[in-house]
Formats: C-alpha cells, sequence, structure tokens
C-alpha cells in the first residue's frame, strides 16, 4: 500500500517513521525541506510538493498544525487523490472544517475520516497513540490497518467531525490537569515540601494520570522542551470553546484554563511545551 504523509512535525515524523517500519511505502512532504530529507533518510520517499505526496498513494494522511494548513491542502489532496482514495486527516482542527472536508471529499468519491490523536510526542514515537475516529463506519475499518499502525486505542468515535470533537474535550482535559499540577508545584515549594517526592505520591494515588507520569520530572525541573507547543494549546483550548458554544454549553473551567493558556503565550512562551502553564502559575504568585 502507498501512502501520502503531509506534515512531517513533531508528530508526523516519528508516525511516518512507524509507518515505513510497517512496510508501507510512504512518499512524506512538509514545506520544511530538511524534514522531508530525514524521512528519505529512513527510507521514505521525499516529495517536492502535496501533488507530488499524493500521486499514486492509496491512503493519505496528513499531520498539519491547525484548521487554516488543511484548508490550504486537503482540496489538493481530494483533487489529485486517484479514485477511492481514502485520505486521513489526523490533525487537531474545527470539527467543522473535517466535517467541510469530508462533505467535499465525498462529492467526487474520495473517502475522508478525521482521526485526530492524543498521546504526545512519546506516543507517536512508541506507536502507542490514542486516536479518536470519525467518519462513515466502512472507511473508518478501510483506515484502521493505517491506524493500528499508529496508536494502541482506536475507537470509532461518530461521523465526520466527531472525532475533532472528542479530541477537544482531551484537550480542556489535559489543559486543567496541567494547570492543577502546575498549582500543586507551587503549593508544595511554598510549604517547604520537596515537589519531586509529593509528586511521586500523587502518581500513584487517585491523582495518579498519565500526566504526572511522564511529566512530573521535567515539570519539577523547569525543562519546557516540547512536546507539545503552547502556541497549538491555545489553539486548541479556542477550538473547544468554540464547539461549546455551537453546542449552547457552559463550561466555566475551560473558559479559565484557556485563559491560563494565553498568558503563557502572551509572556512569550508559546514554543514552550505546555507544561510550561507552570511558568504562569509562578508568575502569579512571585514578589
Ligand atoms: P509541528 O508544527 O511540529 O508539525 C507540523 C508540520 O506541518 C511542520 O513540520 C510544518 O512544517 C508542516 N506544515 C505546515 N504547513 C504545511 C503545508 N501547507 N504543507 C506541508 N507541511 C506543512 O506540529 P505537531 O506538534 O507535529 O502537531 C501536528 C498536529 O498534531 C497539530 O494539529 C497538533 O495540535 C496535533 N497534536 C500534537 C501533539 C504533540 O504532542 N505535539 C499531540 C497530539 C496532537
Amino acid at each position: 500500500m502507498n501512502i501520502g504523509f503531509i506534515g512531517l512535525g513533531i508528530m508526523g515524523s516519528p508516525m511516518a517513521a512507524n509507518l515505513l517500519k510497517a512496510g508501507f511505502a510512504v512518499t512524506g512532504y512538509d514545506v520544511s525541506a530538511e524534514r522531508v530529507r530525514r524521512l528519505a533518510e529512513l527510507g521514505g520517499k521525499g516529495a517536492s510538493g502535496v501533488v507530488d505526496a499524493v500521486a499514486g498513494a492509496d491512503v493519505v494522511v496528513t499531520m498539519l498544525p491547525d484548521s487554516p494548513q488543511v484548508e490550504e491542502v486537503a482540496p489538493l489532496v481530494v483533487e489529485y487523490g486517484k479514485p477511492n482514495l481514502l485520505y486521513v486527516d489526523m490533525s487537531t482542527i474545527k470539527p467543522e472544517t473535517s466535517r467541510e472536508v469530508a462533505r467535499k471529499a465525498a462529492a467526487v468519491g474520495v473517502r475522508a475520516v478525521d482521526a485526530p490523536v492524543s498521546g504526545g510526542e512519546r506516543g507517536a514515537v512508541d506507536g502507542t497513540l490514542s486516536i479518536m475516529v470519525g467518519g462513515a463506519p466502512e472507511d473508518v475499518e478501510a483506515a484502521r490497518p493505517v491506524l493500528e499502525r499508529l496508536g494502541t486505542t482506536i475507537v470509532h468515535v461518530g461521523p465526520a467531525g466527531a472525532g475533532q470533537t472528542v479530541k477537544a474535550a482531551n484537550q480542556l482535559v489535559v489543559g486543567g490537569i496541567y494547570g492543577l499540577v502546575s498549582e500543586a508545584i507551587v503549593l508544595l515549594e511554598a510549604s517547604g515540601v520537596d515537589p519531586a517526592a509529593g509528586l511521586d505520591v500523587l502518581a500513584g494515588g487517585l491523582a495518579g494520570s498519565r500526566i504526572l507520569d511522564l511529566k512530573r520530572h521535567t515539570m519539577v525541573k523547569r525543562e519546557f522542551a516540547p512536546g507539545f507547543r503552547i502556541d497549538l494549546h491555545h489553539k486548541d483550548m479556542g477550538i473547544a470553546l468554540a464547539a461549546a458554544r455551537a453546542a449552547g454549553v457552559s463550561l466555566p473551567l475551560t473558559g479559565q484554563v484557556a485563559q491560563l493558556v494565553a498568558a503563557a503565550r502572551a509572556q512569550g512562551h508559546g514554543s514552550l511545551d505546555h507544561s510550561a502553564l507552570l511558568k504562569v502559575i509562578e508568575r502569579l504568585n512571585a514578589a
């Protein structure tokens, strides 16, 4: 099976590498020539543009930053894809953009599913992502052999766009946990308690979470190399609040977390990992 892979960043690059390891032929494209070159070094084929990556592909995967990039790339995928192409967008974008992509794809016989992921760079590298898939049941089943090489939890959550709504829910929970872990660290340190020891106990109890497992040590050491950039989480909080508005519901904690993420960005931390929410909570408490 030939796979066209577009967007070879922090997530896309290891995901494409896993597809290569699984024996798929992968043709990759990214606006960064350096990232295309790295895929070629791993045994993939470098493409000169989106159209080149799509030509001859049975499946196209996109892993792009945000809705505008998908809105730019998806029409080319749909136009230049071969008949019956399966298009799997794994970027985190607005649900309505995914619905629009699926609608336009269906009009020309391209099968499109939205399949955003959770699990971070570690999950992408290890092939253990959680993947929430929206689309027609038969298209989701067709995508499964590819998705199973990228993740271990793959759930069909509803029609086109539903994957993105689940991802929005995921992001508000993740943001909330980072905010509260940050507050726990600030409380422990201000009280003269070793935060590393304190968080070790939390990790083993009811407050335990994947975030505490993976990030408590780096947070305590103030190591904030991304990972998942604050800029991207800011985008995701916007998606979550817009989804809440569209659904007519009030999510007060999500609103607060969105403001903390906005503050991190305003303080110049947009390129840091989202665990850098700690810097915002620290600054709130600085003398
Ligand atoms: P990234 O910025 O590292 O990667 C995006 C890549 O897309 C970059 O290499 C960029 O050059 C490329 N790109 C941008 N516009 C393009 C275009 N028009 N054509 C081709 N390539 C283009 O971002 P990432 O961290 O890999 O995240 C990608 C998506 O996955 C985002 O939607 C993000 O929200 C989501 N996500 C990220 C993580 C994470 O931990 N990093 C986890 C889950 C989901």
